[in-house]
């Protein structure tokens, strides 16, 4: 993997960038950049078939100085202990800048879904349980969602947790089923802390919404509720991409009609409304605003120049790499860093956290007005940093407030012993 797409030399970059204004000393730096822990662990899981397989699956907390760690769960066959500890780093500036009172943390297991049945999934998701859970509870580190990973999984892991303690603690995970305590808006709540951030630059930026040109890469959790939400509310999504193709209509797309298309025949392929290109192409496509929503990396030097959006808005963690970024800004693109933009699912994981610790149950509306407030809350938060440094980008002005809030508390924790 080459500097410019391993995630920990992209962190590593980021907060030197963001320390170019904050200036702090050298120690501090080498901190922050060091993830607390990273539990690794080679499980055996006995397969349909009745033979033993070895599975291999991480946990990380960057950080606790602020609360317990708080991250996703994956499951991928490209999961490396790299990228789970430059998760677990974006996670813990995630909830600074969203001033949320968690660390971050991020697990995952390599592993192709798709190759097994839901009883192995099943199986497999326990074991894993089992193995991390000496490092996670609800005051330590509170795994959620995250790529291939969903609320049945959260369910089998709140319940294998649960059955070690002897009675029910839902808050060890978020993005549960609302029956075992989830909150209500949390599926949607990544893709609508996205739409609101594409709201609060559009008004910054004097920009009509209805008549801005988006394109989204991703058709999972982020990607979907992105483009539901900008249709929802009278916006122009012109391009959205699968993982085989993209579809494309300049005039926008019927976003309910292709999600329904796609549930019916599982592929964007043959949408009677839309051209049909090439899975790449959506990155390249003519529009106003692009919404990384897939995976990381995605934007690298190679592809940066293709790129014709003015706006790029990071639904998914780490989609553009820092030589793409360089590229980008030169051309005069802005970008609004993941660690804003797609703030909302671990706000409303915050919310859902204190519910179930409450535990008392919140209407929807109670919060999606509350993820609202706070999603306007971090984007200006950020933007106020970004006019008292004029030149500076957003991401440097995500990573100076970050750092600050994180530096600050563990300043004030003071180096143990
Ligand atoms: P998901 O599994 O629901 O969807 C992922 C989508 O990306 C799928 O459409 C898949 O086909 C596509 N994809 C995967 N790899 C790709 C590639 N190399 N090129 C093009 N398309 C590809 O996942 P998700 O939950 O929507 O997460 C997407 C991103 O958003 C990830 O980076 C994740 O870490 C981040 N994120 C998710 C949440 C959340 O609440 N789910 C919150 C914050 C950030």
């Amino acid at each position: 993997m080459s500097n410019d797409t391993n995630p920990m030399e992209i962190v590593s970059k980021q907060i030197d960038a963001a320390n170019e204004i904050l200036q702090l000393p050298a120690d501090e730096v080498a901190c922050l950049k060091h993830p607390e822990r990273t539990l690794e662990v080679n499980f055996p899981v006995i397969m349909d078939s009745g033979h033993m397989e070895v599975f291999t699956g991480y946990r990380c907390q960057h950080s606790t100085a602020r609360g317990p760690a708080k991250g996703g769960l994956r499951f991928s066959p490209f999961v490396t202990p790299d990228e789970v500890k430059a998760l677990a780093s974006w996670m813990t500036f995630k909830c600074a800048v969203a001033n949320i009172p968690f660390g971050g943390g991020k697990g995952g297991v390599i592993i192709d879904t798709k190759k097994v049945s839901e009883h192995e999934l099943e199986r497999i998701t326990r074991r894993f349980t089992a193995e991390i859970s000496c490092i996670i509870g609800p005051d330590r580190d509170i795994p959620a969602p995250d790529m291939y990973t969903n609320a049945k999984i959260m369910a089998w892991i709140m319940d294998t947790y649960s059955m070690g303690k002897g009675y029910a603690v839902p808050g060890v995970v978020t993005g549960k089923p609302i029956e075992l305590g989830g909150s209500l808006g949390r599926t949607s709540a990544t893709g609508r802390g996205v739409t609101i951030t594409l709201q609060e630059l559009l008004k910054l930026y004097k920009m009509d919404f209805s008549k801005t040109r988006v394109a989204v890469q991703g058709f999972g959790n982020v990607g979907l509720w992105t483009a539901k939400l900008i249709h929802s509310l009278g916006g122009k999504v012109v391009g959205i991409s699968g993982f085989k193709s993209c579809a494309y209509n300049p005039d926008g797309l019927d976003i309910p009609k292709l999600e329904a298309w796609v549930a019916e025949t599982n592929f964007i392929k043959g949408f009677p409304q839309a051209e049909v290109l090439s899975l790449e192409e959506v990155l390249s496509l003519d529009c106003d605003v692009l919404i990384p929503a897939a995976t990381e990396a995605v934007i690298t030097a190679d592809n940066a120049d293709k790129v014709k959006a003015k706006f790029i808005v990071e639904g998914a963690n780490g989609p553009v790499t820092p030589a793409a970024e360089t590229i980008l800004t030169k051309k005069g693109v802005i970008i609004i860093p993941d660690i804003l933009a797609n703030a909302g699912g671990v706000i409303v994981s915050y919310f859902e956290w204190v519910q179930n610790n409450m535990p008392y149950y919140w209407e929807e509306d109670e919060v999606l007005n509350k993820l609202t407030r706070a999603m306007i809350k971090a984007f200006h938060d950020v933007d106020d940093i970004r006019s008292q440094y004029p030149g500076i980008t957003y991401r440097q002005a995500a990573y100076v407030l970050a750092l600050r809030r994180e530096n600050t508390a563990r300043r004030l924790r003071g180096c143990y012993p």
